[in-house]
Formats: C-alpha cells, sequence, structure tokens
C-alpha cells in the first residue's frame, strides 16, 4: 500500500503538533488538565497510525500481537494508576520514567538484532551507534529510576558513597563508550558486547543516584526524566519514527529545563549535585548540644493566634500530601479570609516529593491559583505575617540551609518563616524531614508545634477558628 507512508507522516506531523500545543497548554495551572488531554490524543493517534503502518507493512510482529500487548499494558496502567496513594504518584512517576528508558532499550536492541543495518536510512555506523546510544541511556534510565523509587519510597536509606566513585563512574562512562564504538566495529553483531553495554549502564545507573541525597533528589528525578525522552528519541532514529524522535526530544528538552529550575531552586550546579556528595546528615541544632525543648500546643490555644491576624501565610509541605489535608487547609483559608485575614500559600519549588506536588494538590483543592506565592516572592513577605501556618513541611523552612552550610541542606534557599510573629507547626512528632537534619524552627519561642496527623489536627484548628 503505497499511501500508507506518506499518510503516516501527516499522521505523525499532528501528533507532533497535538504535543507541542499540549506542552504549551500545561504551562498554565487554568489550561494544564486540557494541554493534558491534547498530548493524551496525540499519543493516541500516534500508537493508531504505527499500528495501521505495521499492519500495511507487515512488520516483525504480528498486529494481534501488538493489540494484545496494547490492551494488557494499558490493563496494568490503569490498575497501578487507580490504586496508587496520592502520597505513592512521586515514586510511580520515577518508575514510569524507568519504564520509559527500558522499554525504549529494549526496541533499539530487539531492531538491531532483528534488522540489517546497512539496509537502514541512516546507513549502519549511525543506526548502530544510535541503538548503542539508546541501551546506555535507556538502561541508565531503568535501573536510575528504580533506585530514585527506593530512594523516595524509604526503601533505601542514607546516601552510600565511597572515596573514588566519581572515578568509578568515568571508567564506566568510557567503557560504554569503548563497547559501543567496538560495537559499530563489529557490524552489529557482537551479543557479547550488546550484553557488556546493558551491563555497564545498569551499573552506572545505579552508583550515579545511590549517593545523591539529601534534598538533591528532585534535581535526580527531573533529569532521570529528560533521559526518558533522549532515550525514545534515539531509538526513533533506530526505528525510523518521526513521532518518537519528536515526543523523545519533547520530554528530554522539557526535562532537561526543569533539570536547570531545579538546580536553581537548591542553588547548586548540576556538576554539584551529580559529583559531589552534600554533607552528611548533621543535627542541625543551635551547635551548643543541650537538650531543647519543644512546646505542643492544643488547637484551640493555636487558634487565638489568628484572632486579629491581619496577614497570614500558610506553608504546605509534604505532610499536607501524607495527610491528604489540602481540603480542610482550603477551609481554614477561606474561613480566615471570612474573619478579615489575607491569607497567602508559600511554595517551594521543591516541597513534596515532586516537581510541582504542592500545586498539584492545592488546585485539587480549588485553592485559587493567584494565592499561590512562589519563594523569590513571598519571602520578603514573612517580616510582616501575623501568624504562619506550617503543614507539615520541613526541610522547605529549615533555618540549617542558612545557618549550616556544609549540610545537607546548605545554600538551598529556604522560606523565612521564623521572621514572622508566630509560627503554627503542624505535624506528628520532631522527627526530621526528607533531608534528615534536625530543625531549630521547633524549639523558637515563636513557634507553636501543634502535633498530630495534618488532617486531624487542621479540622480541630478550623472548629476552634470558628468558635472564636
Ligand atoms: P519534608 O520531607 O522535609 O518534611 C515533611 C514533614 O511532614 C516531616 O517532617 C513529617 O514530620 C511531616 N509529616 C509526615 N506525615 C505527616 C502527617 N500525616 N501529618 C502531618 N505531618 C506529617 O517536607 P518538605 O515538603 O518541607 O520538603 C521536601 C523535601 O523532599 C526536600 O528535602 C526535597 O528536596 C525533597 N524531595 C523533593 C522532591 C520534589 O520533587 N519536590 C523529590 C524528592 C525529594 P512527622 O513525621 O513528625 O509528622
Amino acid at each position: 500500500m503505497q499511501w500508507i507512508d506518506p499518510a503516516a507522516e501527516v499522521g505523525y506531523l499532528v501528533a507532533a503538533a497535538l504535543f507541542i500545543f499540549g506542552l504549551k497548554k500545561l504551562s498554565s495551572p487554568r489550561t494544564a488538565v486540557f494541554g493534558n488531554q491534547l498530548g493524551a490524543l496525540g499519543m493516541f493517534l500516534a500508537v493508531v497510525v504505527t499500528l495501521a503502518k505495521i499492519g500495511a507493512d507487515d512488520g516483525i510482529l504480528g498486529g494481534w500481537l501488538i493489540v494484545c500487548g496494547v490492551l494488557l499494558g494499558s490493563l496494568i496502567g490503569a490498575i497501578m494508576a487507580r490504586r496508587v496513594q496520592m502520597t505513592g504518584m512521586p515514586e510511580l512517576v520515577a518508575l514510569f520514567n524507568g519504564f520509559g528508558g527500558g522499554g525504549s532499550a529494549l526496541v533499539a536492541l530487539s531492531e538491531l538484532f532483528g534488522s540489517e543495518p546497512a539496509a537502514s536510512r541512516l546507513g549502519a555506523n549511525v543506526f548502530i551507534l544510535a541503538a548503542g546510544a539508546s541501551a546506555v541511556i535507556g538502561w541508565v534510565t531503568l535501573t536510575g529510576s528504580v533506585v530514585a523509587m527506593l530512594k523516595l519510597n524509604g526503601t533505601i536509606r542514607g546516601n552510600p558513597s565511597f572515596p573514588g566513585l566519581n572515578l568509578v563512574k568515568a571508567g564506566l562512562l568510557l567503557a560504554a563508550a569503548v563497547l559501543t564504538w567496538l560495537l559499530i566495529r563489529s557490524g552489529g553483531e557482537g551479543v557479547a558486547l550488546i550484553a557488556g553495554i546493558s551491563l555497564v549502564a545498569a551499573i552506572l545507573g545505579v552508583i550515579f543516584v545511590v549517593p545523591i541525597g539529601g534534598a538533591d533528589m528532585p534535581v535526580v528525578i527531573s533529569f532521570l526524566n529528560s533521559l526518558s525522552g533522549v532515550a525514545a528519541a534515539t531509538t526513533g532514529f533506530v526505528v525510523d519514527n518521526n513521532a518518537l524522535i519528536i515526543s523523545g526530544a519533547l520530554v528530554g528538552a522539557a526535562g532537561l529545563i526543569l533539570t536547570g529550575i531545579m538546580c536553581k531552586a537548591m542553588n547548586r550546579t548540576f556538576t554539584e549535585v551529580m559529583f559531589k556528595a552534600y554533607g552528611q546528615a548533621g543535627d542541625g541544632g543551635d551547635g551548643s548540644g543541650e537538650k531543647r525543648t519543644a512546646r505542643g500546643y492544643e488547637a484551640e490555644e493555636a487558634a487565638l493566634a489568628f484572632d486579629g491576624a491581619r496577614n497570614v501565610i500558610i506553608v504546605p509541605g509534604y505532610g499536607m500530601a501524607v495527610s491528604q489535608s489540602q481540603h480542610v487547609v482550603r477551609e481554614l483559608a477561606e474561613e480566615l479570609e471570612r474573619r478579615g485575614s489575607n491569607v497567602r500559600f508559600a511554595i517551594h519549588p521543591v516541597a513534596g516529593r515532586m516537581p510541582g506536588h504542592m500545586n498539584v494538590l492545592l488546585a485539587e483543592a480549588n485553592v485559587p491559583y493567584e494565592q499561590l506565592v512562589e519563594l523569590d516572592d513571598i519571602n520578603p513577605s514573612f517580616g510582616e505575617c501575623d501568624v504562619c501556618l506550617v503543614v507539615g513541611a520541613n526541610d522547605t523552612i529549615n533555618p540549617a540551609a542558612k545557618t549550616d552550610p556544609g549540610g545537607p541542606l546548605g545554600g538551598m534557599p529556604v522560606l523565612d518563616v521564623e521572621k514572622a510573629r508566630t509560627v503554627i507547626i503542624v505535624k506528628r512528632s520532631l522527627s526530621p524531614g526528607y533531608a534528615g537534619v534536625d530543625n531549630d524552627l521547633f524549639y523558637r519561642p515563636t513557634t507553636m508545634m501543634l502535633f498530630g496527623d495534618g488532617k486531624a489536627k487542621l479540622t480541630e484548628l478550623l472548629a476552634a477558628v470558628k468558635d472564636l
């Protein structure tokens, strides 16, 4: 069927346009849902076109086998997406990144085995280079993402490292490059070479991510996301599929931009995050070594602080996601506004466990976008803030980022909540946040600790504020 190729190219072009418009719409919370739908429509079109093309070309896999794969994959994906808790989303996203990378590597390698490199439009050498690059990047993405997932859910604790680790990473990278070059020279025939490339890349992914911790995980997750796109794009060259090249390049570029934003948010360079093991967690306290006590308050006592408060800033953090208290937070904000307070939400770029985590949760609870203020814009306002209510945030408000430059949080910009007249912190205990650094703020005289689950405590606080 001669018409299928040009028709498929038009289909891919439309799909690519949908991806680009979808991405553009994602840049504003108001249009993000529509953007997501456009992207999904583009992907649906790309899949349908590819199936039609394979059916017409009589490719290596039978159409039914592909349809079964699509159905099975969709079923597993739908079950996983329905069953995952909101707090498990970051791990699921990390895993999906990894699957993207692993999938790209498998497709590229199966193409290398199943076709004749010399017959490729790219020429044999470029074809094998693209397949090798896809394998290296894809396996690094898969194993790195699995480690990231295990770090996020707490299965892997600490950030194990050893002197000379950077040399090992450089050695493995070099080995992957040499093996790929040997593969090109062998004409793509060497099964042992391909196994070697896969093994080296898999180890590289693990040792790249394992030592990274403290508060630097957001950078790694964004970078792995970018790598999954690059792997897809290189695989697109191998299978000669324009939709895959374009969508992979879009994911790669978007992930790289996000990586840059996250580095800026952490006040670190990319190489510092990747190659410098930041300090292990210290006590983060005042350095005196004295035993300090933090005072716990009842919700009724804390509610009194809101009486007559003109400026209120709410700081959401990971604990809000765990306790699913975003709806009660919104109700409390509405109640305070009714009572004459000016309420704003301070959004730290790495709060929670995935980029944009707090924005997603607050949007779900219908908090108006205008009330969400980014770190740089809200920090000057803490000096005039009467009450700052912290809901399950810890690292993102920890003054140790300023006072302990060599520590895991050292240099990370944090929200200046200590400047508020009264700080109410809702969390279950005095335990540290993700970076494992104790928080001096809990012990300050202007701080009221409200110990307990976020949702339960905020419900009590809301009732107490209503009774004022
Ligand atoms: P943190 O992880 O620093 O602290 C969260 C706090 O929430 C904990 O101290 C915990 O204290 C409390 N908490 C947990 N469960 C509940 C609950 N049910 N009710 C009330 N409180 C609860 O959160 P932040 O948002 O301040 O900082 C995010 C951290 O995660 C940063 O270090 C960031 O770098 C890192 N990170 C961010 C990613 C991103 O992309 N945004 C990705 C990976 C890591 P307690 O146990 O006492 O209740």
